[in-house]
Order: structure tokens, then sequence, then C-alpha cells
């Protein structure tokens, strides 16, 4: 695995429990808005850090910790994903993935071995949109059949949107990103903070929605 990056607390990133978060190096996905170029864009790679160093703190930290969340990047791209998972879950840890949905063969293989508890899964734009976010690439039938996959799982799980203004508009893009997930657990809206870290120069200084704007959207939009 490529590892970009450790968080060894957290208590935000798996609900209700006390995680470490695993950051895998390099992403499918160009979205404007990221916030972690240095774990998208190759040119920005720092040295990665050794899986043997990763699963020898968690081996560690047993007793401290609950959870483990793989986030990226996009994990589902890296080759050894389920060997690493494997080994982590033996381990005894509740383990929470994250993905931006691209690679449903790979999360059905997951699914099916029983290695998470948890899957997290970004739903950038409406299907007809997504070119947006994937530097012009069709994956609309693997988003589709992602979302598939996970309401149908069984498991603990939850979808978001990052509202980027102007590129979501809440009257014609959240009812169709709301009919994609009719069976979902969880779904929030969340906001965008223009940052000087973001991919896309043109959204350093984005206009957001405001607070009340995003709290909206939620009360309309928003399930669990
Ligand atoms: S926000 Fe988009 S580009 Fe950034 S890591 Fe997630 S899927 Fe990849």
């Amino acid at each position: 695995m490529k590892i970009g990056g450790l968080l060894k607390f957290s208590f935000i990133n798996y609900p209700e429990k006390l995680s470490a978060v695993v950051f895998t190096q390099g992403c499918n996905f160009r979205c404007p808005y990221c916030h972690n170029p240095e774990l998208v864009l190759p040119k920005y790679f720092r040295i990665g850090i050794p899986e043997g160093e990763v699963l020898a703190f968690l081996e560690k930290r047993r007793q401290q910790l609950e959870g483990v969340v793989v986030t990226g990047g996009e994990p589902t791209i890296q080759k050894d994903l389920i060997n690493f998972l494997q080994k982590v879950k033996s381990m005894g840890y509740l383990l929470k993935l994250d993905s931006n949905g691209s690679r449903p063969d790979v999360l059905k293989e997951i699914i099916r071995l029983k290695l998470v508890d948890y899957i997290a899964m970004d739903i950038k734009v409406p299907l007809e949109k997504y070119y947006w976010v994937t530097d012009g690439k069709d994956y609309t039938s693997q988003i589709q059949e992602s979302i598939n996959l996970i309401t149908g799982s069984g498991l603990d799980h939850e979808f978001r949107t990052t509202v980027v203004k102007p590129h979501i508009s809440p009257q014609e893009d959240l009812p169709k990103i709301a009919q994609l997930i009719p069976k979902a657990k969880r779904y929030h809206l969340q906001q965008f903070f223009a940052h000087e870290n973001v991919l896309e120069a043109t959204l350093v200084d984005a206009a957001n929605y405001s607070t009340q704007e995003i709290a909206d959207m939620n009360a309309q939009y928003g399930i669990g």
C-alpha cells in the first residue's frame, strides 16, 4: 500500500469511535475542490510511510483505539488494499473505508469478505456532471453500481456531498442526487471551505454557501 499519511488519533473520522486514520496516496479523480493535492497529484507526493510501520503502530495501540479509517486519495485503486484490510481486521479493529465509488469491483470483494464495518462514499455531483471531477472520464455506471452495493450491503454507511458554489445548485442538483440514494442510511451535505491548498486554483477564493444555507440543505435533503 502506498500510504501518504497517518493520523494517530481522531474523534471525528469514524462516528463515535476513537480511530486512527490511514491516508492512501494516489487518486483516479481530480475534484477541483480537493483539499489533499499531496495525496492526489504525483508531483506533490511526499515520501510515503512504510506499511509495516503503520501496522506496527496499530498493533501497539490495540488497547487504546477502537477503529481504523482508510481514506485517500482513493483507497480502492491500491493493488494490495484487501490484503492490508485483512491484516488490520485480524487485529480486532473496526474498519471504516472512505471511497469515491469509482471501483465497485473492489468494494464488492471487500463487502463479500466482510472486511469493513462502515463505508462512506462521496456523491460529488449528479451523474451527468461527474465529468467535472473525473477529468472528463465517464464513471457514471461505476458510481451507480457502488451506491447499489453499499445500500444493499447491510453495513453501516453514509453518503455525503461537498456543496461547492457555483458548481452545485441546491435547486437543480440536490434533488437529482437524492434520487440516486433512496435507500441510504445517512446522507449529509458539507460546506466547501475555500483554501490555499485546493486542487483547482480558481477555487482558492471561491465564495461559499453559508452555514445557514448548508443547514437548510441538510434539513431538506439530509438523511439520518
Ligand atoms: S476529493 Fe476527489 S480528488 Fe480529492 S481525494 Fe477525494 S476523490 Fe480524490
